[in-house]
Formats: structure tokens, sequence, C-alpha cells
């Protein structure tokens, strides 16, 4: 893609560069609050070109924020590099099979390898515009770690870092390219242990109480309540103590880690209070201790339809990325060879536009349409950066259309070529919006304006109260 203004030929320039880091970050496959490597990386780069690096804010090792320019606007660019558990795969291959070059075994089953790596271009484009241009501002690079299962920017909602934002602005690698025009579900994630007694399960029996009971008990009553629920909330859980091996004893110790989602976050604040309630019912059943942990929680999407049609508006001029006869195969062989139907056609009811007879290669621009926004039934932890400063977010195409996120498919395409060039179009599609909003104080006011409208009056309350520490720290 040839570009004339100097910010994207900024990005023409430095992207060998920023392709070798996304490909250096996929082989480190760090996870969440352990990006030790992946942030040292971007910060000495970011430190490098001139950036003032802040490093573990909000008392997060792997948490930092990077600075340039002076004075107002401030506009904040996300940027993520946390990997997935057990998901190590190699490069390019179609068959599923552990990296050779990932020593971890796990993987980069999100892309984040690819999307801090453009959000970091991006502000390093910005920052040059700054300073050619002489204009007053800052860009703010937030490095953000534990997005997966961890809500890191939720943590750092809490410590204020994004109060001072005009704009935030980010991406997610994707099988598409368009403007990200739907809300996310809101979610709380705790954890319930039981605590009975033991005994011996033949001797004893009436001197036991079975805490694996009371989790049995608790998993039950949760399944009932599925019914009395809204149909978009999602409950999910996991066992993560059965209370030991042995059925001769009775299980003195129990806990399951509960994950409770719902559109919106009074919502999803509710239907944990009624899983708590079977908690101590089933506590109460069995005459078992209950103990309530809360691990982390996160906002839905507030959706900002100002910087939505300025974000859209730099994605369509840029138009979609210009795969070749080569990256063409490769998209077309994992289509045919390890994706099924079921999942390219999953993907194609994600759209805002429904796509008849995919390509492998999305290679369009999915049409925003303001206030038309669907249902995503994942979370993510920029929803309260949303809620904090006006936010928008696009996708970009770097996968063969189909690939479901947290597979190996998704993992193997993450060193591509293909990947690169939408990881390239995100950089140019986050600098051109943010350089926009230096000079459009009018836009600025009007998404700040709908920020407040859609918040009702009412502030940000940070879903995870503030005596809840970090996972890492307990
Ligand atoms: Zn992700």
């Amino acid at each position: 893609m040839s570009t004339t203004a100097p910010e994207l030929n900024y990005i023409d320039c430095h992207s060998p560069h920023f392709t070798a880091m996304s490909d250096q970050i996929w082989n480190l496959a760090e996870l969440r609050y352990e990006e030790f490597a992946s942030a040292k990386l971007h910060i000495e780069t970011l430190e490098a070109a001139g950036f003032r690096v802040t490093r573990g804010v909000a008392d997060i090792p792997t948490a930092f924020v990077a600075e340039a320019g002076n004075g107002g606007p401030v506009i904040g660019i996300l940027g993520e590099y946390d990997a997935l558990s057990g998901l190590s795969q190699e490069a390019g291959a179609l068959t599923c099979k552990p990296s050779s070059e990932i020593s971890n075994g796990n993987g980069h089953g999100c892309g984040h390898h690819l999307l801090g790596t453009a959000a970091h271009l991006a502000a390093a484009a910005v920052k040059e515009h700054l300073e050619r241009s002489g204009q007053p501002g800052t860009v703010r690079f937030y490095g953000c770690p534990a997005e997966e299962g961890g809500s890191g920017k939720t943590f750092m909602a809490r410590a204020g870092l994004f109060d001072d934002l005009d704009a935030a602005l980010t991406w997610h690698p994707s099988v598409y390219t368009g403007v990200i025009s739907g809300t996310s579900l809101a979610n709380i994630q705790a954890y319930f242990r039981f605590r009975g007694k033991a005994a011996h399960a033949a001797n004893s029996p009436h001197l036991g109480r079975s805490a694996l009971d009371a989790a049995e008990l608790m998993n039950v009553g949760v399944n009932f309540l599925r019914e009395h629920m809204l149909p978009d909330a999602r409950v999910h859980y996991a066992m993560t103590d059965t209370g030991g091996l042995s059925p001769n004893v009775v299980q003195p110790n129990a806990e399951v880690l509960y994950l409770v989602r719902a559109p919106r976050n009074d919502q999803a604040t509710e239907l944990f209070e009624r899983v708590k309630n079977v908690a101590r019912g089933a506590a109460l059943m069995t005459d078992c201790q209950l103990e309530v942990v809360f691990d982390k929680a996160c906002s839905s999407i507030l959706q900002n339809s100002v910087l939505n049609q300025l974000m859209d508006k730099h994605l369509q001029a840029l138009g979609a990325p210009d795969f070749d006869a080569d990256e063409i195969a490769l998209a077309s062989a994992f289509q045919q060879q390890t994706l099924t139907d079921e999942d390219i056609e999953s993907a194609s009811r994600s759209l805002a536009q429904a796509w008849r007879d995919p390509k492998p290669l999305f290679d369009h621009i999915d049409l925003y349409q303001p206030g038309k926004e669907g249902q995503l039934y994942g979370s993510t932890d920029v929803g309260d950066v949303s809620w904090v400063t006006p936010t928008a977010q696009c996708y970009t195409a770097c996968y063969a259309f189909g690939t479901p996120f947290h597979s190996w498919q998704l993992v193997a395409q993450g060193k591509s070529s293909l990947a690169h060039k939408g990881m390239l179009l995100a950089a140019r599609t986050l600098a051109g919006s943010a350089i926009e909003l230096f000079s459009a104080p009018e836009t600025l006011a009007q998404a700040k304006a709908e920020l407040l409208e859609r918040r009702g009056g009412k502030p940000y309350v940070c879903p995870i109260p503030d005596d809840v520490a970090l996972p890492f720290r307990r």
C-alpha cells in the first residue's frame, strides 16, 4: 500500500522493525501478569524513540505508560501483549503441533503480539507528527498486561490512569476489517471456597461434612438458575479444588471458580449476587463454611459513535489490506484443511453486513452503522476504559476468514505476512485517527458529551472493589 501522509510514511519506513518485534513477542508468548520480556522490549524501543516511560503503573510490574508531546489534548493508544496457556503452535503449520520456537507451551491465540505492536507503532508515528508539526498535545501509549483473564486495564482504571485522557483508541486482530460496533459483556469472576470437616468415609461418615458436596450442590443450583436469567447472560465455572483424590476421606475443602457475564455492569452484579445466594444455600445444606473471594471483573463496552465514525472514515480511506496470491493461498489452505463450514458461517454472523460466499481473506471493510450496536458475547477490559474516556476500536483482517479466536489455527497464522499486513493497517488507522483528533477539538467535545450522555449522568464505578488485591499479590 503506498501512502502519502507523512505519519503513514513513518509507518512504512519502520514497518520491518515492528514486524520483527511482533514476531519476537509471538515467540515469547508470556501469560497474564508475567509479560516481563514483552513489556521490556516495548519499553526499550519506546525509550530509544524518546518517549518518557513510567514503569510498573497501578502497582503492576508489567504495566507501563509511555508519553510524548506536551499539553492537551491527551490521546491514549492501548496496547496488549499477553498470550494464552497451552496454545504453543508451529508457525505456518496446517496441523496442530507445538512450536519449537516457544519454550513455555503458551501461544498467542488472540493475536496480542500484533495488537501491542501496532498500537506502539501508531503512537511512535503520532509522536513524530507532533514534533514535526509543533502542534500542542500529548500522545500516550498504554502498555496493558493481562487482558486474558486478568482485567489489567480494569485495575489500571481503578488506579485512575485513564482519567485525564481526551480519547482512547485501540484495535484487535480479527478475521475481518471494520470498526467494532458491538458491546461486550460485563463480567465478574470469584472463587467460592467451601470448608467442611474430614472424616473416615466408612467408619464415621456422620462426623464428616463434605465441602465437595457443597461445591457440587452449588453447581447444580446454578445450572437450575440458568433457566431464569437474561438470555444474553453467561455463567461458566471450573472446579479448582475437588478436595483430594481419596474417596474414603470426606473432603474437607473444595473450591470452584465462577465467571458471570451480563450485558450491563448492574446486571452482572445482580446475577453475581444470585450465584452467591445459591452458594450460601449449598453451604447451608451441607453444614459447610463458605468464603467468596472476588478475583476480577470488567465493564461492558460503552460505544462512542462520534469516535467510531472518525475511525471508520480513516479505515475506509486506507482500504482493505492488499493481500497477494501467496497470502490468499495460505488462508485458503487454513480454511479448507483446518476449518469447518460452521467456523466460517459463525464468522459471517458477527458482521454488520452479511458476507455471502466468503473468500479465504476478508477483502473489504465492514460498514459502520451508527446506532446499530450488536451484542458481543465475550468480555474485554477495554470496556472499563470506554466508561472513563471516549474510546473507539477497530478490527483488521489478520487471519483466514473463519479462524476462531483462542485456537491453534490462529496462533499458526500469527507470524504470517497476512497477519503483518493487518497489523500495519491497524497502525495506520490508529495513527491517522489520533492525529486528526489533535486538530479537532469539536469532535473531542462531542465524543465527551456522548460519553456523559451514555453514562446517564453517573460517574464510572470500577467493578473491582478497592480492597481487592491484584491476583499476583494475593
Ligand atoms: Zn484478545
